[in-house]
């Protein structure tokens, strides 16, 4: 038997805020972490710069940005909220700012800043931490505790925290190894999909375009009848379809239509700005400029060169005709594609490539006062094992942080 009263699974977002807030009322505490170095799913988040936080001020707005049960953040969000996550950072001598969409980053730019600060508070707290610890199992002790398998031996706990995260980016180690333990005490598994993915096409003219990266777009969601969502935004293409901020938010809808067996439309409006005559116009001053080249070359002004013969093979313009003789159909026809790129979902990128997995613990057998289990007294969950997912923009970690410092203070010494 060890001393540790309580033992955090897992060295992430949630699981090092909740061993530090555990570990600093003086409550002994242990974090175990599968890999080498903590967390290295953080230090890959907003492309490297980790956008950690929101600074929208209102709990209602943040929780309109989980379409994952974000009511159940509610309670959580109103123990340690993003503005409270931006002062811990901040008194942890972490630096942020506020970018465009209200999004928070470190001010060094660097994720890695976000790790160095959240392990000084775990350290500082009094928590020991033991990584290249990877947990086996987890069960009940016969009265009560909780026995914890690791390839070191056996740890005996009064509390776990269970912060071992989802299960994509599974190379970070969070390859979703809490689910079978959570069932396995009796708690129900909502089914893990992707969320935050990227889209498959079936055109695949994507190809050409991969890496281009268009910002100030407008795109929508279609089925044969309706628009099912729109943002605003950047996006990206890629080998096999699209990306980017726009799209990981819309693929949550595009993910629902095709396990319907649909396969919805994206719709890329190139030129939000520009009406379709406004548009016109500028097109046909384009034109004129441009007279004596082929229509090809009549473009460079108004489109990314790799994005022209893109656009012209979906107006069914030929590349080589001369300027001066596009038809007044041919120029409406480039108008309506400027305005209306259309493909085809055909999937989603799997799991492993979504920023985020939908799904995990039900959050209706967790107390969201206090995230401990409702079925197993002493038993807490934390970050992304729940059943929560959020939209771009910091979010995700903002639920990771909140949920791992209301598990952690509630299963400290009172
Ligand atoms: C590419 C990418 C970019 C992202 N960008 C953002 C962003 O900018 N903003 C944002 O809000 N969110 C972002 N996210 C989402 C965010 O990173 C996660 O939602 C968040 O990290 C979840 O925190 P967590 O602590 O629950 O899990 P994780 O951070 O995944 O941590 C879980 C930890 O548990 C450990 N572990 C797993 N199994 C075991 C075991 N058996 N034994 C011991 N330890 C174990 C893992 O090694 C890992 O360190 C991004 C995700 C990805 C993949």
């Amino acid at each position: 038997m060890n001393s540790y009263k309580v033992a955090v699974i897992g060295g992430g977002a949630a699981g090092l805020v909740a061993a530090g807030r555990c570990a600093e009322t003086g409550t002994k505490t242990l974090l175990l972490e599968k890999n080498k170095y903590l967390g290295r799913k953080i230090g890959i988040t907003g492309k490297g710069r980790c956008n950690l936080t929101t600074s929208i001020a209102s709990i209602e707005d943040i929780i309109a940005q989980y379409p994952g049960n974000g009511r159940f953040l509610y309670s959580a969000f109103s123990q340690f909220s993003n503005l409270d996550t931006i002062d811990f950072f901040n008194s942890l001598g972490l630096k942020t700012v506020t970018e465009r969409g209200q999004r928070v980053f470190p001010a060094s730019d660097r994720a890695r800043d976000v790790v160095k600060a959240l392990e000084k508070y775990a350290k500082s707290s009094g928590c020991e931490i033991r990584p290249e610890s990877p947990v086996t199992g987890i069960s009940r002790l016969p009265v009560s505790g909780f026995k914890i398998t690791t390839a070191k031996g056996p740890i005996e706990v009064e509390k776990a925290i269970l912060a071992v995260g989802g299960a994509s980016y599974p190379g970070t180690g969070s390859t979703g190894d809490g689910y079978a333990w959570a069932r396995k005490m009796g708690h129900t598994i909502v089914p893990i999909r992707p969320a935050l993915v990227p889209l498959e096409t079936s055109e695949t003219w994507v190809r050409d375009l991969q890496g281009l990266s268009l910002r100030n777009v407008k795109v929508w969601l279609s089925d044969s009848d309706n628009i099912l969502g729109s943002e605003f935004g950047e996006m990206l293409f890629t080998h096999f379809g699209v990306s980017g901020p726009v799209i990981l938010t819309l693929s949550r809808i595009a993910a629902a239509e095709l396990e319907k067996g649909k396969q919805p439309l994206i719709h890329i409006d190139l030129k939000p700005a520009l009406s379709p005559e406004t548009l016109d116009r500028r097109i046909q001053r384009d034109f004129k400029k441009y007279q004596r080249k082929i229509i090809q070359n009549a473009l460079v002004d108004l489109l990314p060169q790799a994005l022209i013969p893109v656009v012209l093979e979906n107006a069914e313009i030929e590349r080589e005709k001369a300027t001066h003789s596009i038809t007044r159909e041919e120029r409406q026809s480039l108008v309506e594609t400027l305005k209306d790129l259309k493909l085809t979902v055909s999937g989603t990128r799997p799991l492993s490539e979504a920023i985020v997995t939908a799904g995990g613990v039900a959050t209706n057998e967790i107390n969201p006062r206090t995230m401990e289990s409702k079925i197993i007294s002493g038993l807490y969950f934390a970050g992304e094992i729940i059943d929560i997912d959020g939209n771009t923009g910091g979010f995700n970690l903002q639920a990771a942080f909140s949920t791992g410092y209301v598990a952690g203070a509630n299963a400290a010494d009172k």
